[in-house]
């Protein structure tokens, strides 16, 4: 905690200032745009890797970046915060995208292809279980990337199951059906520092360069 309190003490002194307009217009409410699904792993940093500001996203963020899906009434089956968390910033923000991001290296999805039985942890133990599908797929011998390792294939069958299961909200559904909300699948690599996006026509996560910017944002004007 030293770190982040020196922090502190260093943001007053150096950028406080800087950062008062934009704060001032901010205490008064939010309209981000985006809500953003990330896993609580410290290496996932949106601010840095996608140059974003206060007020830019709405971030959730939970081990494994996984999205309990909703019954046949709208609730979650599991645990209410990630179900709030979409309800509040699809139908009170009005956010036009939800990114679920993924990453390298995740513990969650080593865990998950690993021996369960190993995780001394029972809460996390139970949490994992909204990536089994994703497990199974993979088993099945569904991999969108060979060159990657067993995990990091599993991370980004992964970003497409939990996609799914953010669809399954009614908000959700009801939004995309206007054509005014699209979900997608980000993927961030580690080691790199690269961020890839899923494109539904290669059917796999492609490096967000200038060329697939293009692509994304063509797609967003249609
Ligand atoms: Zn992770």
């Amino acid at each position: 905690m030293k770190k982040l309190i020196e922090g502190i003490v260093e943001f007053r002194r150096k950028s406080q200032v800087g950062y008062r307009e934009a704060f001032g217009r901010l205490a008064t409410g939010q309209a981000p745009d985006t809500l953003f699904i990330a896993c609580s792993d410290s290496r996932v940093v949106p601010n840095t890797f996608a140059s974003t500001n206060p007020g830019d996203l709405f971030v959730l963020r939970n081990v494994g970046n996984l999205i309990p899906p909703c019954d046949k009434h709208g609730h979650s089956i599991s645990d209410e915060s990630e179900g709030a968390a979409i309800e509040y910033s699809v139908l009170n923000l009005k956010v036009s995208d939800i990114i679920v991001c993924g990453h390298s290296e995740c513990a969650a999805m080593r865990a998950l292809v690993g021996d369960r039985n190993t995780v001394q942890m029972p809460n996390l133990k139970s949490w994992l279980r909204h990536g089994d599908p994703a497990v199974d797929r993979l088993r099945s011998g569904v991999v969108l990337d060979f060159s990657l390792s067993e995990h990091n294939q599993l991370s980004q069958l992964n970003v497409l199951l939990q996609i799914e299961h953010v669809k399954s909200y009614p908000a959700v559904k009801k939004r995309i059906e206007e054509g005014s909300l699209a979900v997608h699948g980000w993927w961030f690599d580690i080691a790199k520092a690269d961020v890839y996006a899923y494109e539904d026509a290669f059917k796999k996560f492609v490096l967000i360069d200038e060329e697939e910017a293009e692509r994304i944002m063509q797609r967003a004007e249609k």
